[in-house]
């Protein structure tokens, strides 16, 4: 049984550790200086202790899933739900510490970065970025050489192939990177890319306007959504702008027209945002997503700074929320389920897509 806010505010008092307090000037004056927008020593080896590869303001991370795949210890549930391989994925970020939400559960250090916009001139072309990540990543697998308990054709494909999956979600927002459309298009080209994922907050519908009119829309894009009302969106997301409610808003009316694979991420919060099934059915049939995930909050990261354990949901409570939720969708059903990811699968009964993607056409209008 989760706690609530009240519960959560007295709790988080008594332990005073909520306020993460960053220099503001050592920040600016980095930038300025650079010219290129990159991250302050401070933050880079922040990100740095958790083997984060860097360039700029770009940057990948091997996912633990990967290296379980690696290890024969299993494979994410995007493999199991969607045939993505796991072991080739690349996890990057071309906006690796800046959003502007700043979400209570999120695990990443979002705090102390407070910028919202990339001017072109600052940022890093497409082309340099994934160029640059590639030896990074090979760089952070290299540890696995020499390991004899490991799959030796996985690890091969996964160290000398060029990655067929690419997650472009990782940390911060993506959304803010002005040459997202480009980087996709490149992606998307490559004989190697069998699927290009992007996550995103919605927080900048017209960037997935851009992406849809100049056709760069990814092979499957997710909104991460997990309040169905203002007032509880204000208080777990703490988006930065003003009109942050209008912007969700629209993004969700626009997930109804792209022509791509589209995935609701609803992160379930035991005690917080467990109790909106119906507000929740009634915004999301609006969508017409292919599919729903319905996704345990996990208690990990920066994210225990700002709730308790007990706001992490049991498997058995993310099954119950999203049997409640299939109810109240009719056109929706359960379709799969991962126990150890806590996550739970509803498809579209009228999407045009199946669960697997099969080849680099699915997706394509
Ligand atoms: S798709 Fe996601 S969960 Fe799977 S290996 Fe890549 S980053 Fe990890």
């Amino acid at each position: 049984m989760g706690i609530g806010f009240e519960e959560l505010k007295k709790r988080r008092k008594k332990m005073n550790i909520f306020e993460i307090d960053f220099p503001e000037e050592k920040r600016i004056e980095d930038v300025k200086k650079k010219q290129r927008l990159s991250l302050p020593d401070f933050v880079f080896n922040e990100f740095k202790k958790k083997q984060y590869g860097i360039y700029g303001h770009s940057g990948v991370q091997i996912c633990e899933w990967t290296k379980k795949a690696i290890r024969n210890k299993g494979v994410c549930y995007k493999q199991r739900f969607y045939g993505i391989d796991c072991h080739r994925c690349m996890q990057m970020s071309p906006a690796i510490a800046w959003c502007q939400e700043n979400c209570i559960y999120c695990w990443r250090p979002m705090e102390f970065m407070k910028k919202t916009s990339f001017g072109k001139k600052e940022v890093d072309p497409p082309e340099n970025i994934i160029r640059a990540l590639i030896p990074l990543r090979r760089q952070l697998l290299s540890g696995f050489k020499g390991n004899e308990k490991i799959n030796k054709t996985l690890f091969k494909e996964a160290y000398e192939k060029f990655p067929s999956h690419w997650a472009i979600s990782l940390s911060g927002e993506p959304t803010l990177y002005p040459y997202l459309p480009e980087m996709i298009k490149t992606l998307k080209k490559h004989p190697e890319v069998k699927s290009v994922f992007l996550v995103t907050n919605g927080q900048e519908p017209k960037m997935l306007e851009k992406l849809w009119k100049e056709n760069a829309l990814p092979t499957q894009l997710y909104l991460s959504f997990e309040a169905s009302n203002k007032k509880l969106f204000e208080t777990i997301n703490k988006p930065v702008y003003k009109d942050a409610w209008k912007r969700i808003l629209k993004s969700l009316e626009l997930v109804k027209r792209l022509p791509c694979r589209r995935v609701i991420r609803y992160t379930l919060i035991s005690g917080i945002n467990d109790k909106f099934v119906g507000e929740t059915a009634k915004l999301l049939r609006k969508t017409r997503a292919d599919f729903i995930e319905v996704k345990a909050y996990m208690f990990l990261g920066f994210s225990r700074k700002r709730l308790m354990k007990e706001n992490m949901p049991t498997y058995r409570e993310v099954l119950g929320f999203s049997k409640k939720l299939e109810k109240a969708m009719p056109e929706y059903r359960i379709i799969d389920k991962q126990r150890d990811s806590r996550i739970v699968l509803l498809r579209y009964d009228r999407s045009r897509y199946e669960n697997i993607i099969k080849g680099k056409k699915q997706g394509k209008t």
